[in-house]
């Protein structure tokens, strides 16, 4: 399958989770911002941090997203790591963008994974 990174699917796994179709375990949410547990998970932390906002990536989530909305965001991901309890230990911050990352899901999202010794930044 060859996914389209150019334009927003709006039947995309994390819109549907966004408009109540699919089910979630809700982490966090405020006006912009959505988090749950990943499917999965690859740690036993595994969070993942969506914006409300139609955005592929962190490229277009970047360019076109307000202000507000991208520190609210970035805020957002600090308190869910502090919320978790993993901000003192450590953790680990992924935003794959794109097929050579590996990206599945073409909405903007950010991981957090934590809760093990989480190895080598890339695997060989
Ligand atoms: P990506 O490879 O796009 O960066 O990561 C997508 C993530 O979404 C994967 O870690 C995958 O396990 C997770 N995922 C896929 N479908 C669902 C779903 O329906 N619910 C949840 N909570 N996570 C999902």
């Amino acid at each position: 399958m060859t996914m389209d990174f150019e334009t927003y699917d709006d039947d995309n796994i994390f819109a549907k989770i966004l408009l109540g179709e699919l089910p979630n375990t809700t982490v966090y949410e405020d006006e912009h911002v959505l988090a749950f547990n990943d499917i999965a998970p690859q740690a036993p932390v595994h969070v993942l941090v969506i914006p409300k906002g139609r955005y592929i990536a962190h490229d277009d989530f970047h360019r076109d997203a307000s202000d507000e909305e991208i520190v609210a965001f970035w805020r957002a991901v600090t308190a869910i790591c502090s919320d978790l309890g993993v901000a003192a230990e450590g953790h680990r911050l992924i935003a794959n963008q794109g097929a050579a990352s590996g990206q599945l899901v073409p909405h903007f999202h950010v991981h957090i994974l934590a809760g093990k010794n989480l190895g080598p930044l890339i695997a060989t």
